[in-house]
């Protein structure tokens, strides 16, 4: 049986969490005179230590109840409070499939947490018979999916799988779902007790300068987040861009449609370039390519200041491209059939 108080680390079980008087009165109306705030200015105040505005609208988008919402400062914030709820340092573990996000292996060296990689296989899925036994050891706290992956650019098959057979928590990054036609897994976290499903606002909705990620996760997990969070994580000015941005669902669409657009017409063009040798089927807003010589490809790239992500350290010869806009892909493909590496 699942039980979500065996897996929190006692000392945040047991944790006092800061509180204000603005965890109850902020957004009424009244003199304010409990935070030690300088009366004068724009920003003088300090945000709604919940954003509870920001969760309204984002329950209404990502038909989940606000209670089921816990939003970091980026998703990158809030990798690190899985690590610090579940994780005790230099003790428990946590595991991953790779290649994959980068943060996962940094926030566990933040935080003393031994992370225990397993290889995707040759189509970047995972092998649930290398995968299962590792599910079983005790001291395995946390297991991150990242789907669609970043940098392969698919979605994984087994989430579900793994959600299945596994005792700890499942944090699945769903950080590039929004271009992808797969369902999110958010709309299963009453299904799952120890599924956290991250979403972030900083790819599809164009707000990675608010650093504004979400998790969507049952109401105890919420809690434990919350515990830990740093009071104000979200600033004012941020909650507000995201709130007017969250408006704009026209210029959501227009721009996923033409970047979705783009990586069809990238496609083509770099199927045209005869040193390179892979092209990965992409689920996201980037494309994963191999080519012949990867190093050559990028510094030729990056000697017309043009930089796209040269992941040949993670995955031999291998490079990221992010979908730009149309001007900018064009500029890329015309660079590209000018190299010869
Ligand atoms: N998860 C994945 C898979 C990412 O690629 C990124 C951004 N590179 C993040 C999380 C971080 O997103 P945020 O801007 O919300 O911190």
């Amino acid at each position: 049986m699942f039980n979500l108080t065996t897996l929190v680390r006692p000392n945040i079980l047991n944790l006092e969490p800061y509180s204000s008087a603005r965890d109850e009165f902020s957004g009424t109306e009244g003199i304010f005179l409990d935070a030690n705030e300088n009366p004068y200015g724009n920003l003088n105040r300090y945000p709604d230590p919940f954003q509870k505005q920001l969760k309204q609208k984002l329950s209404e988008i990502k038909s989940v109840a606000t209670e089921n919402i816990f939003l970091g400062n980026g998703s990158d914030e809030i990798i690190d409070l899985c690590f610090r709820i579940f994780c005790e340092p230099g003790k428990d573990k946590a595991l991953t499939f790779v290649p994959t996000y980068g943060m996962y292996e940094v926030s566990a060296a933040i935080n003393n947490v031994e992370l225990v990689t397993v290889n995707l296989d040759k189509t970047f899925q995972i092998n649930m018979s290398e995968a299962l036994p590792l599910l079983t050891d005790a001291s395995l706290k946390l297991v991150f999916i990242c789907s669609p992956n970043n940098p392969t650019a698919n979605s994984i098959d087994a989430v579900e799988a793994i959600i299945q057979n596994f005792k700890g928590i499942v944090v699945v990054d769903e950080a590039y779902i929004d271009f992808s036609d797969r369902e999110s897994l958010s709309q299963k976290i009453a299904q799952y007790p120890n599924l956290i499903v991250l979403q972030t606002l900083s790819k599809a909705w164009g707000l990675a300068a608010a650093r504004v990620g979400m998790a969507f996760t049952n109401a105890a997990i919420v809690s434990f987040l919350n515990k830990v969070k740093p009071p104000y994580n979200i600033s004012a000015p941020n909650q507000i861009a995201a709130l007017a941005t969250l408006e704009k669902t026209d210029e959501y669409d227009r721009q996923k449609e033409t970047l979705l657009n783009e990586r069809v017409i990238m496609i083509q063009q770099l199927r045209q370039l005869d040193y390179v040798r892979k092209i990965y089927p992409s689920d996201t807003n980037f494309i994963l390519i191999e080519v012949t010589n990867a190093d050559a490809v990028y510094n030729a790239l990056t000697a017309q200041n043009i930089i796209i992500r040269n992941r040949n350290k993670v995955v031999k010869n291998c490079l990221r491209i992010t979908i730009g806009r149309p001007h900018e892909n064009a500029v890329l493909l015309t660079a590209l059939q000018n190299i010869q590496p």
